[in-house]
């Protein structure tokens, strides 16, 4: 039986009452949300904090709400919560189609958008997403709020921007009419990516006036093909670019051989991925999805 270290435990009732635990208890003090990747860590003692500050009563980071041009999703929401709402399925499809592929129904029922991304796992769902979004996240300390696009929130695996005694408190996407979708290839039902891309593109009648492309699992920096982006850019939005943009973000990914495959067969999902994530995006905004 795995038991975790003795820790205390605090349940904060405010997103002040947070911070002040995390002070209290010192820069070892971990937040918990979900717990779905935390206790894990803990009970095989990869982790030991010695205070726990549980943060699933703040019902303010609960929501999911429309402010003017942007999605507003708080970091405990669920992702089963994110996967049901309709405000996600119409304007972000690509959350919904990548909330769909992540883990099961019980994962999904306790694990939080935010725990996701500060979590920072390098085969995460979402930070691919939220990063073809170019979401902003919002980080809360003692000096106030701040920030971060997410494209800079990752600074290596399972490490964020966030510093001790913060919090990770809302995600922010625009949603001006974008054109998205999400593609996975993942061993089994509920299993991490071996690789998986999303495609966020704003199209100008035919053409690609910008684009997002994020990929997981394959070792693209900040989750991101910028170079599959450069080539989208101002070109037509077809089937030969998406090719292309493919081949391009394979080219400059950096997949590691391990128990999901090897390093060659995930650049090659990684390109397919693309071009098959531009393909239902577009079909999507053209009223052609199957
Ligand atoms: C069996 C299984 C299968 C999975 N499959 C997938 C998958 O296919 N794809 C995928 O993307 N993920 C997958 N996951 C990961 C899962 O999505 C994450 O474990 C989970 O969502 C993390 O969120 P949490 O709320 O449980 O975080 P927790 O475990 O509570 O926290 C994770 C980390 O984030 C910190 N943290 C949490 N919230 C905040 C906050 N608001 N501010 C600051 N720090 C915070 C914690 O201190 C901790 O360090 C899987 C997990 C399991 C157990």
């Amino acid at each position: 039986m795995q038991v975790p270290a003795t820790f205390q435990y605090e349940k904060a009732a405010s997103v002040a009452d947070a911070l002040a635990l995390l002070a209290r208890y010192g820069p070892e003090a971990r937040v918990v949300a979900g717990g779905q990747s935390l206790l894990p860590m803990m009970k095989l003692r990869m982790a030991e904090p010695p205070a726990l500050v549980d943060i699933n009563g703040l019902t303010e980071l609960a929501r999911i709400s429309v402010d003017g041009d942007e999605l507003s999703i708080g970091a405990i929401v669920r992702h089963a919560e994110l996967l049901a709402s309709p405000v996600v399925g119409e304007h972000l499809p690509i959350l919904r189609d990548a909330e769909r592929l992540i883990a099961d129904p019980i994962v999904r029922n306790r694990g939080t958008v935010g725990g996701s991304l500060c979590q920072a796992d390098p085969s995460e769902d979402l930070s691919a997403a939220f990063a073809a979004l170019r979401a902003v996240l919002v980080v809360e300390g003692a000096g106030g709020r701040r920030n971060v696009a997410v494209r800079q929130f990752f600074t290596g695996p399972y490490e964020t921007v966030v510093e001790p005694g913060e919090l990770l408190v809302e995600i922010r996407v625009p949603i001006r009419s974008h054109a998205s979708a999400y593609q996975k290839v993942e061993r089994r039902v509920g299993d991490w990516p071996v690789a998986a891309a999303g495609a966020v593109l704003e199209l100008d009648r035919d053409r690609v006036r910008e684009a997002g492309i994020g990929l997981t699992a394959v070792g693209a920096a900040g989750f991101v093909s910028a170079e599959a982006e450069d080539v989208l850019r101002g070109r037509p939005a077809d089937e030969e670019q998406f090719a292309e943009a493919g081949r391009i973000a394979a080219q400059h990914c950096n997949p590691v051989s391990d128990q999901r495959g090897p390093e060659d067969y995930k650049r090659h999902l990684a390109g397919v991925l693309v071009t098959r994530a531009l393909r239902k995006a577009t079909a999507r905004s053209r009223g052609e999805e199957a």
